[in-house]
C-alpha cells in the first residue's frame, strides 16, 4: 500500500516533467523549430529561463503565472498540461499495476497530451509521436501476446488506415474542402494497432460525440475556426481503453465477434 503510493507519486513527478517536455515539443515541432535549441525562453521578451524557472507547476505558481523579467502572463496551459500528464501517469499504475495495460496506457497518455497541445494550438497532429507510439505498441504486443496478436494488430491498423483514407477522400469530394486532416487518418491507424477493428470504430463514434458540443460552440462563436478532431478522438481512445472489458461484453451481445 505504502509502496503503491510511493510509486504513484514518482510516476506523477515523472509525468509532470514529461508533460513539461511535451509542451515544448508540441509547441515547437509544428513551427519547424528544434526541440533543443534555443533554450526555453519567454516568448515576449526573450528572457532565457533559469533552472528554477523550469520546474513544472512550481515555477508557475511561485512566479504567479508571469515571466520573472517582463511580467507578461504565461499561458495557464503549461501547468494544466503538466498536471494532466502527471495525473495520467499515476492513473496508469493505479488502474493496472505493472502490466501490458499500464505501459499501453502510458503511451496513449503521452500521445493524448502531445495531440492536445499541437492540435488545439496549431491544428497539426505531429507524425513523430504517432509513429513512435505505433512501433512501441506493436513491440509490446509481440512481447506480451506473441506473433499472432502482433500480425492481427498490423492488419487492424491497415484496415483502419484504409477506412479513414476512404472517408477522407469521399468527405473532401462532398464538402469540397479538407474534411479530415491527414493526422486524423494516422491517429486512427494507431487505434487499429492498439485495439483491433471493433473498438477502433467505437472510439471514432465516441470521439464524434465528444467533439459535437465543441463544434456547435465554435460555429456559434464568431471566429471561423476549424474544429480539431484529434484531441476528441484520442480522448475517446483513452476512455474506451479504460472501459474496454464492459464495452467488449456489450459488443459481444449485439455484434458478432470480429
Ligand atoms: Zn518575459
Amino acid at each position: 500500500m505504502i509502496l503503491d503510493i510511493y510509486i504513484m507519486i514518482l510516476l506523477f513527478v515523472l509525468g509532470l516533467v514529461m508533460g513539461s517536455f511535451f509542451m515544448v515539443v508540441g509547441s515547437r515541432l509544428p513551427k519547424g523549430e528544434s526541440i533543443i535549441k534555443p533554450r526555453s525562453h519567454c516568448d515576449e521578451c526573450g528572457h532565457i529561463l533559469e533552472w528554477y524557472e523550469l520546474i513544472p507547476v512550481f515555477s508557475f505558481v511561485f512566479q504567479l503565472g508571469r515571466c520573472s523579467k517582463c511580467k507578461t502572463k504565461l499561458s495557464i496551459a503549461y501547468p494544466f498540461i503538466e498536471i494532466l500528464n502527471g495525473f495520467l501517469f499515476s492513473l496508469s499504475y493505479a488502474l493496472y499495476g505493472f502490466s501490458y495495460e499500464m505501459i499501453a496506457f502510458l503511451i496513449i497518455s503521452c500521445i493524448l497530451v502531445l495531440v492536445f497541445v499541437s492540435d488545439f494550438m496549431y491544428m497539426i497532429i505531429l507524425d513523430e509521436p504517432l509513429i513512435i507510439g505505433s512501433i512501441l505498441i506493436l513491440i509490446l504486443k509481440l512481447y506480451f501476446f506473441g506473433f499472432n496478436t502482433f500480425t492481427r494488430s498490423i492488419y487492424s491498423g491497415l484496415i483502419m488506415f484504409i477506412f479513414m483514407l476512404l472517408v477522407k477522400l469521399i468527405g473532401d469530394k462532398v464538402f469540397k474542402r479538407e474534411s479530415l486532416g491527414g493526422g486524423d487518418v494516422k491517429l486512427v491507424t494507431f487505434f487499429g494497432f492498439v485495439f483491433g477493428v471493433r473498438l477502433s470504430f467505437v472510439s471514432i463514434v465516441l470521439g464524434s460525440f465528444l467533439a459535437f458540443p465543441y463544434a456547435i460552440f465554435t460555429s456559434f462563436s464568431k471566429k471561423d475556426r476549424e474544429v480539431p478532431f484529434g484531441p476528441f478522438l484520442i480522448l475517446a481512445l483513452l476512455l474506451v481503453f479504460i472501459y474496454m472489458e464492459p464495452i467488449k461484453d456489450f459488443l459481444n451481445l449485439f455484434v458478432f465477434g470480429l
